[in-house]
Order: structure tokens, then sequence, then C-alpha cells
């Protein structure tokens, strides 16, 4: 029987704010440092070098800017190519685009989510056969769960093609050790709202190459020469952080340690409580990673289940509860018909598949316990529904 009362809407991920965004936004308010730029700006960037063991680090407007910008100083231009992971967000391959280069794609492997060693090879060993090896390799990790790192730097430096970390997603998660984003040439993170610390909006783009990220601030201001004037001598963009939205994001920063905890928390809860249920199997995570477990994902094997993510999704809603299917292949989406894609083993696309059975849960860190129980109760009843139906049948 249906509700009748509407229960309160459970998101998938929602902003957490720690109380001490304010502060930081005072003082840019009393200083009046509402313009672009200024002291919160300076402090968040190195607070995030600092963090992620970089040396240096340029505040921008969006993770999507920060590849964009990645991109441009890598010198990607019209004709060229440049090899993306499939299973991402639009926002990895759009910057692609942008400079009017063309994105091959590279299929997951099953161990993280995330590009598969085996397609890549695939994919470079085409690439060199052409004559035409790709400017940049973009790879994601997915959901926080950090790539196979070793095995993809040794293949883009056996190549010499420089690697681009999109760690939109995985700040504060680590692969042996060493924190998620300071792996290539450049690592990008992202502060939009749904993240696991957000400005609003936002993103930073980080590397060693401490003149690159000076190029980048340089790019990012609308690549003003240094004149009394203004003049230009390059293409520019105005991708600046505000001063207000750095203050956010320091006192987000701050409480970084506390949100990967309670979203690891929400994953070992549903691990606890689902993975007994038939044809149902989380996320991996690979030995030696830390994932901040920024979105709890699962697979449901439709036959073992009984039941499709499709349904399972639906039957949320009705409940008031926000679930998706994971990201949908970039290579599938209709902006991208055409680009080469790389598969995994011979016939077999491990993204496709993750596709077809994946499912993301509500995992904010500020999901109360009773709202997680909320959700766990929906899957486990419209699952046993599902299988006593069967059993009558
Ligand atoms: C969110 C996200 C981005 C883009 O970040 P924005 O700040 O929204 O532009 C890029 N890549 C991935 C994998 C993301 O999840």
């Amino acid at each position: 029987m249906a509700n009748t009362t509407v229960q309160k809407r459970i998101f998938l991920s929602s902003p957490h704010m720690s109380g001490n965004e304010i502060k930081y936004i005072n003082e840019a308010f009393i200083t009046n440092w509402i313009a672009p730029l200024g002291p919160n700006v300076d402090t968040f960037e190195k607070e995030i070098a600092a963090y992620t063991g970089v040396n240096e680090a340029a505040a921008v407007s969006s993770g999507t800017a920060a590849i964009h910008l990645a991109l441009s100083l890598l010198g990607v231009e019209k004709g060229d190519t440049v090899f993306c992971s499939t299973l991402t967000f639009i926002a990895s391959a759009n910057p692609i685009l942008y400079l009017g280069a063309e994105p091959v794609f590279i299929d997951s492997e099953p161990e993280t989510w995330n590009m598969s060693p085996q397609a890549l090879e695939k994919a470079f060993m085409d690439a060199a056969l052409n004559g035409k090896l790709p400017k940049a390799v973009i790879v994601v990790n997915l959901y926080g769960q950090s790539a196979k790192m070793d095995e993809l730097t040794l293949l883009c430096d056996q190549y010499e093609v420089p690697m681009i970390e999109d760690a939109a997603e995985s700040l504060g998660s680590s692969y042996k050790g060493k924190p998620s984003g300071s792996f290539g040439c450049f690592g990008i993170f992202s502060f939009n709202g749904n993240k696991i610390i957000t400005t609003s909006g936002g993103g930073m783009l980080v590397s060693n190459d401490a003149e690159a990220i000076h190029k980048a601030r340089f790019l990012a201001t609308q690549a003003r020469d240094p004149a009394p004037h203004y003049q230009h001598s390059k293409i520019g963009y105005n991708y600046r952080m505000s001063n207000i939205l750095a203050g956010i994001g320091r006192a987000q920063l701050e409480v970084l340690e506390e949100r990967v905890e309670a979203r690891r928390a929400v994953f070992e809860r549903y691990q606890q409580e689902l993975s007994t249920l038939p044809g149902i199997q989380f996320m991996p995570e690979l030995n030696e990673t830390y994932s901040n477990r920024w979105l709890t994902a699962m697979t449901i094997d439709e036959i073992e289940a009984d039941v499709k993510v499709s349904e399972l999704i639906e039957e949320l809603a009705a409940e008031n509860i926000e679930a998706r299917p994971v990201w949908k292949p970039l290579h599938m989406q209709p902006l991208f018909k055409g680009a080469k894609y790389f598969t995994h083993g011979d016939k077999e696309s491990v993204s496709e598949q993750l596709f077809a059975n994946g499912i993301c849960l509500p995992s904010g860190s500020n999901m109360e316990e009773i709202d997680q129980s909320r959700v766990i109760n929906c899957i486990k009843n419209f699952i046993n529904v599902k299988e006593v139906e069967r059993k009558i049948v």
C-alpha cells in the first residue's frame, strides 16, 4: 500500500556545512574582499596543496575548468587525441571537445571500476601503430576509489604521455598511502554541491610543476600580459574562484577527514545489511587503497536477485529516496557517437556491464541513521517481495 504521508526526501549526496564557513565569509565581508581572488583563495590553495602533498594549486570556478586548463597547459589542440576513462561524468571529457580534440575512451576493469590498464595498453599500441599518440590520458577515480595508479603510470611513462588525474570525486582518498589527485602531471578536484566537500561550486588544479600552475592562474584570469594597459596575446578564460567561495572551502577542508569517516561508515552499514541479499555486490576497494566512499555503489545481478536496477530505483523514488544508476559510459553517449573505444577483454566491456547492473545509494555524510534504515528496509523489502513472488510462481 502506498504511503499516504510524504516522507522526508533522502538525497544522494547533499551539501554538509560545518558552521565555520560563516567565519571565513564574514572575514571576506569585513575586509571587503568580495571580488574574485583575495586572502581566502591564497590560503585555500596552500591548504589543498599541503593536504594533497603537491607543490602548487590554483583555485578555479569548477572541476571542469580545471580539466580544461590542464589540457590547455599540455598543449592539446584541434586534431589531437586524448584518452579518457569511459565510466565517468561527462565533465571529464567535455573539455577535450572545447579544444577541438578527439576523445578515445578506455574501459574499466572489475577490481576498481576504473581505467583498465589492459585496455589502456591496447589503445596505446593502436595509437603507436597509427603514428599518433594522444596528448594526454585522463584517469578518473570513480566514486572515491583510486584507479590502479602503478600500472597506469607505468604505461603512460612508457609512451611518454602525461596523465591528468580526475580526482573530482576522490578528495580525501589515497593509493598506497599517497593522496588521491597527486599522481598525474596534473590533478583536479571539484567542490560542486554534491561532492565530499563543497564551495557550492568550484574546483582546484594541482601539480608539482609550480611554473605550470602559475601559467594556469594567468590563463584563468583572461591571460592578461604584464602591461599597464589591458594587453592580451593568448586566449584566456575567466575561471578563478571567488574569495567568498574559497572561504567556504577552507572551513569545509577542516572537516574533510570527518566527512570521509562518515561516508565510509554509511558504506559499511549498507554492506553489512545488504551484502547477504541474493545477487548484490558492492564496489570493491583495492588493497592498499583508501576510498572516501563518496557514493556507495553496488551491482545487482538481475537473475540472482530477480530485480532490475531500474525497478529498484523506481521503488526507492516512490519512497522519496534518491538513487541513481552508475554513470552512463561516455562511449555510449550520443555526444560521442563514433568515438574510438577500447575494452578490457577481447569482447568484454566492463563499463557496459557496470552500467547495466550498477546503482548508487544515498551516501551523504549528513545522512541520519534512521534515514539510512529507510533505504535499507526499502531495498530488503523489495528484493524479498520479489523472492516470495518467485517462490509462489
Ligand atoms: C563533478 C565531476 C567533475 C566536474 O566538476 P565540476 O566542479 O562540477 O565542474 C569532473 N569529473 C568528475 C568525475 C566529476 O564527478
